[in-house]
């Protein structure tokens, strides 16, 4: 029989009427004639009451211990779910992540999949069970202890099972009905996408459209896994949500697919460091190592055999590069005549794959940012994406005025 992947995130679960719910949307598929693997997220809130517990305990914590903890909320909603389904006289499994079993590294927190043997669940699909319910976040590493794949890995773990049992699509339910052209709370104009490239979706997972989690669009192109954003407190139909596909099933699309935006971004520039080799190297070398993750970087011409580096990042990591930076001047690694920064931008970009083959992208988006008065700190441009750093008090107009010059509320 066909298999589909159906994924609930923790609001679809969050009590007892909300997963007789999204049972009974899993009931519709198996009367189709699929065998269904749910995956579930923990009821919401869930996950970050453990986190908060494991904090309180043991702020310099365990990961081993962590996963242990964190991973459990997905145990009780995988039962739970399994349990409903029984009720409705569906044959249904609940499965733990070590079960089935889904096979990570041992980087707890943060460990990614390497297997999922399909053995088990086929057995018992061959038995007669219809629906396996697997909890979603955790594996089990190769010392046998429990793992999770890092905040919003059930997204991962269902696009991981749509690949490994080549299920038809992976419908993962949701609290929004899709995913928009941009963030609808700060453009009225957002329009609902039906269609989405998996690389586009990439872009603006990665942007900060919290939709999905980065990794699962990154599986999904990999493996083209079909996906399907959907809501689970709407009526359900065919056509409903976004459909996350490869880009030759979109017949027509707008040049520019949405516009992304991340907040809570800084910018930091290192004025004069020596301009020879190896020192990017250091520098990058240094912040990576202090768990910083950099994002732009633009280094300035040379003047003197000196230059200016500048590199943005989260906000919340500028004092851990800061302190990093000033330990490796004191220690003599690396000499600059100075640290400024500037904690007050926010990124915007514009993303869509129809800017491979049309040109002028980047003219309008500047010019529109120019109308508006708005000053641009830093560019960067990949084949599919343009992005700018600016002041952040102008980030919804900017949002805004883009949305509008690229006429994204039409299809
Ligand atoms: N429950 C986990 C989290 O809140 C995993 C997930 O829901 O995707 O991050
Ligand atoms: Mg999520």
């Amino acid at each position: 029989m066909p298999v589909l992947v159906m994924k609930f995130g923790g609001t679809s679960v969050a009590n007892l009427d909300r997963i007789r719910r999204a049972a009974k949307r899993v009931g519709v598929e198996v009367a189709k004639g699929y065998d269904v693997i749910v995956i579930v997220s923990a009821m919401s809130g869930e996950t970050n009451k453990l986190v908060g517990l494991v904090d309180e305990t043991s702020p310099l914590y365990d990961a081993r211990e962590y996963d242990a903890i964190v991973s459990s909320g997905e145990n009780v909603t995988a039962g739970l779910m399994a349990l409903t389904l029984q009720e409705m006289d569906v044959p249904a499994r609940s499965w733990q992540g070590w079960q089935v079993p889904l096979l990570t590294t041992s980087a707890h927190s943060q460990a990614r999949i390497e297997e999922i043997p399909t053995d088990n669940l086929n057995a018992k699909f061959g038995e007669g069970m219809r629906v396996a319910v697997v909890a979603g976040f955790q594996g089990l590493s190769p010392e046998g202890r429990i793992t999770t794949l890092g905040r919003g890995g059930s997204d991962t773990t269902a696009v991981a099972f749509a690949a490994a049992f080549e299920a038809e699509r992976c419908d993962i339910y949701t609290d929004v009905d899709g995913v928009y052209t941009t963030d609808p709370r700060i453009s009225p104009k957002a329009r609902k996408l039906d269609k989405i490239a998996f690389e586009e979706m990439l872009e603006l997972a990665s942007l900060g459209a919290k939709v999905l989690q980065t990794r699962s669009v990154e599986l999904a192109m990999r493996y083209k896994v079909k996906l399907r954003v959907l809501s689970s407190f709407e009526e359900q139909s065919d056509e409903a949500g976004t459909l996350v596909c490869d880009e030759e099933e979109i017949m027509e699309s707008n040049v520019v697919a949405g516009v992304a935006y991340s907040r809570d971004e800084a910018k930091m520039t290192l004025l004069s460091v020596a301009d020879r080799p190896g020192i990017a190297s250091i520098i990058f070398g240094c912040l990576s190592d202090a768990g910083v993750n950099v994002d732009m970087i633009v280094q300035n011409i040379s003047e003197d055999g000196r230059t200016d580096m500048t590199y943005s990042l989260p906000t919340d990591q500028v004092k851990r590069a800061e302190q990093a930076l000033d330990v490796l001047k004191n220690d003599g690694g690396l000499n600059f005549q100075e640290l400024v920064i500037d904690e007050d931008v926010a990124k915007v970009s514009v993303v869509g794959i129809g800017m491979r083959s049309q040109s002028g992208v980047a003219a309008k988006m500047f010019k529109v940012l120019s109308d508006e008065g708005i000053n641009i700190k830093v560019i960067t441009t990949s084949e599919i994406k343009i992005s700018v750093l600016i002041d952040r008090k102008y980030m919804e107009l900017a949002v805004q005025s883009l949305h509008d010059a690229f006429e994204l509320e039409k299809a």
